[in-house]
């Protein structure tokens, strides 16, 4: 009787223009099988042949699939799909000693909107600031809070720490113009303290795509082949009021306090970046990580063509060869255009 190699349902082929992977989303692993590919029937199966003994054991030792005699017909393979409930999701609020909105009317549209993530900036920071912010998101359905603020040096940064530990929601705290750059992970508390020389608050220092933020879950491949994995779903509040998709946003899109939600809902439906999927840019629909990989919108080749490719990424798919975006001389015109001169 015949024999086949399947890959198991949660393992599947990523092709490049140069380079052709395969991921598992169930083991988090992915392997590059450039040379070898050609002996996958329709991007699942081969059959069984004595010459190919070596990559069989091989990739039924690293669990990508199994024997069998009847192979998977393609329309009971898993399908990608991705749906969520909520229009927005992921919230990024900015802070001052006092807001130019109202605080507390923020919150209530923030809680309203259901959103599971929130990132709170603080641009300026105060213990009893950081207490009233606190008290906002008190009984909130949010899951996770990560929190911005300056490192002071000052034992003030060690009673934050403490204050923010307690708070379940809170699992990532960011001190920005740190004097060097070091994370400290707590485990048992699935806490995270990360320092950075850099002022994060600083938009411009966003939108780096590099291998170490490629995300091989599940959420996030099948995000990618639906809707834009950064922007979809995400809502900026800057410390003026201003509502943008993201920081880095030219759009200003409403102000929270005259914002409803359902102007917003249907507002942010017209932002076409949102729903850009990295099939649809030009290069990353080349490359082989686009799954994988961040994508960033607002910081672009050519910043004329929504559909650009990342200004800030130095991967040529054509190649398979990763440079340093910044000293890229075609990018200089791009660079200048969004005033990223001084910012590495
Ligand atoms: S679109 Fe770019 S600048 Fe905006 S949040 Fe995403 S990565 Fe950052
Ligand atoms: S080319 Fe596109 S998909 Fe590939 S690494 Fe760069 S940004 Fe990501």
């Amino acid at each position: 009787m015949k024999q086949y190699f399947e890959l198991y349902q949660d393992c599947f082929i990523v092709k490049g223009a140069k380079n052709i992977l395969l991921c598992d989303v169930h083991f988090n692993k992915i392997i590059d099988i450039t040379d070898f590919y050609d002996i996958f029937f329709e991007d699942y199966y081969f059959p069984v042949d004595d010459d190919l003994s070596e990559i069989i054991s091989f990739l039924i030792a690293e669990k990508f699939g199994s024997l069998t005699e009847n192979f998977t017909p393609e329309k009971f393979r898993k399908k990608f799909k991705w749906r969520t409930a909520n229009k927005i999701n992921e919230v990024i609020i900015e802070h001052k000693i006092k807001d130019d909105f109202e605080t507390a009317g923020a919150y209530r549209i923030i809680e309203d909107l259901s959103t599971s993530f929130l990132q709170i900036r603080f641009l300026e920071f105060s213990l009893a600031r950081l207490d009233e912010i606190l008290s906002f998101i008190e009984f909130s359905s949010i899951r996770t809070v990560e929190i911005l603020l300056p490192y002071t040096g000052l034992p003030q940064d060690m009673t934050v720490i403490e204050i923010l530990k307690k708070n379940l929601r809170v699992k990532t705290v960011y001190f920005y113009n740190a004097p060097k750059n070091k994370s400290i992970v707590d485990d048992d508390n699935l806490f995270t303290v990360i320092y950075y020389e850099k002022n994060i608050t600083n938009p411009k220092y966003c939108g780096i795509i590099q291998e170490d933020y490629f995300l091989n879950d599940i959420n996030n491949i099948s995000k990618s082949k639906t809707v834009n994995n950064c922007l979809y779903g995400k809502l900026f509040i800057s410390s003026s009021g201003d509502l943008k998709n993201c920081p880095s946003a030219e759009k200003i899109t409403n102000n929270i306090d005259t914002a409803s939600i359902s102007s917003l809902t249907q507002e942010i439906n017209t932002e076409k970046e949102r729903f850009i999927t990295k099939d649809q840019i030009d290069v990353c629909k080349d490359c082989e990580y686009r799954y994988f990989c961040t994508d960033c919108r607002m910081y672009r080749e050519n910043p004329e063509n929504i559909f650009s490719k990342p200004l800030k990424c130095g991967y040529d798919p054509y190649t398979g060869i990763w440079e340093d975006w910044s000293k890229n001389p075609l990018k200089f015109n791009a660079i200048k255009y969004y005033e990223l001169e001084n910012i590495n």
